[in-house]
């Protein structure tokens, strides 16, 4: 299989918080961390490469220290009728999830894959604030380690890798990655509302970082 292997290593340590009201743990699914990206559709492999590379490069400045073993890009797959939505206008995000949780499980089981970000350049829906299909630039569930980015509402393409750095943070930790807390505009992790600028979000701000 045609795969680029990319090796990140960097010390591993678990983020400790201590937040003022509680302490909570910014709690990685697992020790270390091994990255499939899956493109679709006119993603091509090297776009692909090249948007693993930068999200790769960035990982250690936005979490300090984390341990990722190895990124890999899988194969430009299609997407298919059967994510699509009622009205085949949109792909549900929710439906790609699950395609993707298929496609990877034994990889994730055999090859000791941890974390799966779908990339596809169409318009991704889900159900959101009472909408049926709400259009969105990304999903994933916390501490599920499977994710889809679509390109489709970000304006500058140089920012995908910070939509894709904020969906892996809600995958990839079990705790605190949810929502910036601190609403801070500067902070990747924080709550888009729809339209969100990637252009000021530079970083991970302490306060999600369980810094603060
Ligand atoms: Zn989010
Ligand atoms: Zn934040």
């Amino acid at each position: 299989m045609k795969t680029l292997k990319l090796l990140f290593v960097t010390a591993c340590v678990f983020l400790l918080s201590c937040n003022k009201s509680n302490e909570v743990e910014v709690m990685p699914c697992c020790p270390t961390c091994s990255i499939l990206f899956q493109p679709y559709d006119s993603v091509s492999y090297q776009e692909a490469q090249r948007l693993a590379q930068t999200f790769g490069d960035q990982l250690s400045s936005l979490l300090g220290d984390i341990n990722v073993r190895e990124v890999s890009v899988l194969p430009v797959k299609l997407l298919t009728n059967q994510q699509l939505n009622s009205t085949n206008t949109r792909y549900r995000a929710e439906k790609i999830l699950k395609y993707q949780n298929d496609i990877a499980k034994d990889m994730i089981k055999d090859e000791h894959f941890d974390v799966i970000i779908g990339l596809t350049s169409k318009d991704i829906s889900t159900s959101l604030h009472n909408i049926d299909d709400y259009g969105i630039q990304g999903l994933s569930y916390i501490g599920k380690n499977n994710c889809v980015v679509s390109t489709f509402r970000i304006k500058n393409k140089k920012d995908v890798w910070k939509l894709v750095a904020h969906e892996f943070c809600h995958g990839y930790f079990y705790t605190q990655m949810r929502h910036c807390p601190a609403d801070d505009p500067t902070c990747i992790m924080r709550d888009g509302h729809g339209k969100p600028n990637w252009k000021k979000r530079t970083k991970i701000c302490n306060k999600c970082l369980g810094r603060q």
